[in-house]
C-alpha cells in the first residue's frame, strides 16, 4: 500500500465503492444495502472534506474528543453527514457522544446502556445503537461476550428503551474473520436485528459476503495512520 503522502482519498473511495458493489452483487445482494462508513480517525478535516466533495456522507470516529475537534464544523457545513461512534464509550463522555454522533456502534454494558437512555431523554436525541459483540472473547477488547449477547440486547431494548438496530464486531487481528462474521450474523438474526457492522480495510468484501450492512473502512481510503 502506498504511504500516506501519495494517497488519494478520492481515487481510493472510487476503488472501495467498486469493490463493495462487486462483492454485494456476487453475493446476490444489492449494492445499496451496504453502507460505507469512512473511518477518519487521526486524519484531518481537509482529507475528510475531499471525500465529502466526492459524495461520501457516512463517517466513523473512535474517540469522542477527537471527533469534537473536527465534526461540529463539518456537520454545520454539511447537515446530511452521518457520524458513527465506533470506539469504546466511557460513561462520562455519554453526554458529548449523544450530542455529536448520529449512530453509536459500541453499546456493550448495562451501565452504559442506562446512561445512554437517560441522556437520550435529556437531550431529546435518539441516535440509533449497535451492540458491540466481542466475538473473539479477547480480554483486551470491548464488547459483550457472545453467550451474553441475547440477554444484553433484550435488556437494552426492553429495560432501557434504546433504539438498537444492529450488532457490531471487531474480529481478532490474527484470525480468519469469516467465523466471526458468521457468528455476528447469527446473533443479529436470532434477535431480529437488521444491521450488521463488520469488515474493515482488510476484509470488507468477506464481510459483505456474510451479510454486512455497514463496513468500516479507514486505511484503504485515507492511507496508513501514523498513530494507533
Ligand atoms: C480504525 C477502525 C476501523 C478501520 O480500520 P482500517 O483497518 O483502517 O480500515 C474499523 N473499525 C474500528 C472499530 C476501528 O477502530
Amino acid at each position: 500500500m502506498p504511504d500516506d503522502g501519495n494517497f488519494d482519498p478520492v481515487a481510493n473511495l472510487a476503488t472501495v465503492r467498486a469493490r463493495m458493489s462487486a462483492a454485494a452483487t456476487a453475493a446476490g445482494r444489492h449494492p445499496r444495502d451496504v453502507t460505507l462508513v469512512a473511518v477518519s480517525k487521526t486524519h484531518g478535516a481537509s482529507k475528510i472534506e475531499s471525500l465529502i466533495a466526492a459524495g461520501q456522507r457516512v463517517f466513523g470516529e473512535n474517540r469522542v474528543q477527537e471527533a469534537q475537534g473536527k465534526y461540529p464544523a463539518l456537520k454545520a457545513a454539511h447537515p446530511d453527514l452521518e457520524l458513527h461512534l465506533i470506539g469504546p464509550l466511557q460513561t462520562n463522555k455519554v453526554r458529548d457522544a449523544i450530542a455529536l454522533f448520529d449512530i453509536i456502534e459500541t453499546v456493550d454494558r448495562p451501565k452504559l446502556a442506562a446512561e445512554l437512555a437517560k441522556e437520550m431523554v435529556r437531550q431529546n436525541r435518539r441516535p440509533a445503537c449497535f451492540v458491540q459483540v466481542n466475538t473473539g472473547e479477547e480480554a483486551q477488547k470491548a464488547g459483550v461476550a457472545p453467550r451474553d449477547a441475547d440477554t444484553f440486547i433484550r435488556t437494552c431494548i426492553r429495560e432501557h428503551g434504546l433504539p438498537v438496530v444492529g450488532v457490531m464486531c471487531i474480529p481478532p487481528f490474527d484470525e480468519e474473520p469469516s467465523l466471526h462474521f458468521a457468528l455476528l450474523r447469527k446473533i443479529a438474526e436470532r434477535n431480529a436485528l437488521a444491521k450488521l457492522s463488520m469488515g474493515m480495510s482488510a476484509d470488507y468484501e468477506a464481510a459483505i459476503r456474510f451479510g454486512a450492512t455497514h463496513v468500516r473502512v479507514g486505511t484503504a481510503l485515507f492511507g496508513a495512520r501514523n498513530v494507533r
